[in-house]
């Protein structure tokens, strides 16, 4: 590679892809009647809940109001205790405060920076029933958490279960029955959330999706979605002719245009196709790495617990290094936009506001201070990759 050609490199760690049948896609619905709740709503809806497995789907304006759905749904409230992980985007906690409760953190598994199904039980167990409310685990980078073992834990305790799959769909763990779960399919957890910001698998712009088996719960949604107003005349206490609506719950705006669904129809055809490209991509750098001493990969789940099997969705392809620092300012010296995910969510000021310290996790913490997510997204080329694992190498000094 000349001196030149690796001037011009851009590399970030994730990006999004658009093309023509999506650019087609979006057009058409800017000439249509509907800009929003027309039919591409119910369209993606329907699709991405057929892609998942579940039964009912609800597209909303982005992730971050998918999670707050949720909690309003399952009646989080004032005093209501929810457990989630330290490594995740910090809207998987905020989600309980929009609803005055109080998010506990518990520590992770170092082997997968996933939610250490032992410590939420040891935290469980401490308290007497009815102390927790429920728990949201996330599929962190696409590795899909063993939702199975929540759930046995849940039910125990009379808890709900949120999977933050925002990183996995397409995703899926093996349950102890052999059967295949896929992220979201709402078999063991009550409601499971996906983003479409750009960086993630399908991109909308903004846009989310909450998934659940749960009839109730998806009427909950619904109501929670457009201002609490319903119009279904089942559901109405008293009808004063067509136009009667009634506002029945506080709720929010948090619709998503036509636009955007049909942006996401488009994306979702290509959906297992990227898919395959990720994980291309995370066999290369698997076997890359595989004997480099001073870089470590994290194990999937099933790797983690020896047993089943883990269709791991990398969202994010992460490395431990000692010198993280170093190897992140080398990498940008080179055009190589690696990023940290995350900066442990009870170390941010305003968790620390709540009581927490640092300190308080140290697994969390010190994968924190060796993690690196490497570019990862369907269009990384084959050479751009190859870029990326001899500038790592070299850095190591391998
Ligand atoms: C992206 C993300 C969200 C929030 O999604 P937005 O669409 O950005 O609001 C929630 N949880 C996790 C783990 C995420 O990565």
């Amino acid at each position: 590679m000349t001196q030149n050609s690796e001037l011009k490199m851009h590399i970030p760690y994730g990006r999004q892809h658009i093309n023509d049948a999506d650019i087609q896609a979006v057009v058409e619905t800017l000439q249509s009647d509907f800009l929003t709740q027309g039919p591409k709503v119910a369209q993606f809806e329907e699709a991405f809940a057929s892609y998942v497995g579940a039964k009912y789907a609800v597209a909303v304006s982005n992730g971050t109001a998918a999670l707050h759905l949720c909690t309003l749904a399952l009646g989080v409230g004032q005093g209501s205790r929810v457990i989630t992980t330290p490594i995740t985007f910090v809207a998987s906690a905020n989600c309980v405060r929009y609803c005055g409760g109080e998010v506990e953190f518990a520590d992770i598994d170092p082997e997968t920076a996933l939610l250490n199904v032992e410590k939420v039980r040891q935290l469980v167990e401490s308290k007497p029933k009815g102390h927790y409310a429920g728990i949201i685990p996330v599929d962190f980078a696409g590795n899909p958490v063993n939702l199975e073992a929540f759930r046995n834990l849940a039910d125990e305790h009379e808890l709900w279960l949120i999977e933050d799959a925002a990183h996995s769909p397409g995703g899926y763990f093996t349950d102890s029955r052999g059967e295949r779960q896929h992220c979201g399919n709402g078999r063991y957890a009550d409601l499971a959330i996906f983003s479409f910001h750009p960086v993630k698998h399908i991109a909308t712009g903004e846009g989310g999706m909450v998934t659940t088996n749960d009839e109730a719960l998806y009427k909950k949604l619904l109501l929670y979605r457009t201002h609490g107003i319903t119009r279904d005349t089942e559901l109405l206490e008293e009808n004063h002719g067509g136009w009667y609506m009634e506002m029945q719950e506080l709720g929010y705006n948090y619709r998503i245009p036509d636009m955007l669904c049909a942006l996401g129809l488009s994306q979702l055809q290509r959906a297992d196709a990227g898919l395959a490209r990720r994980r291309g991509i995370a066999k290369v750098y698997d076997e890359a790495f595989a004997a480099v001493q001073g870089i470590e990969t994290l194990a999937t789940a099933a790797e983690a617990l020896q047993g089943g099997e883990t269709g791991h969705a990398y969202h994010l392809y992460v490395i431990k290094v000692a010198d993280r620092k170093g190897l992140y300012n080398f990498l940008r010296e080179h055009g190589i936009y690696a990023q940290v995910h995350y900066i442990p969510a009870h170390t941010m000021p305003y968790y620390r506001g709540l009581g927490y310290s640092k300190g308080d996790f140290p697994e969390a913490e010190s994968y924190y201070a060796a993690c690196l997510s490497l570019p990862m997204y369907p269009t990384l080329t084959q050479q751009e990759q190859e870029f990326v694992i001899g500038k790592v190498k070299e850095f190591v000094g391998a």
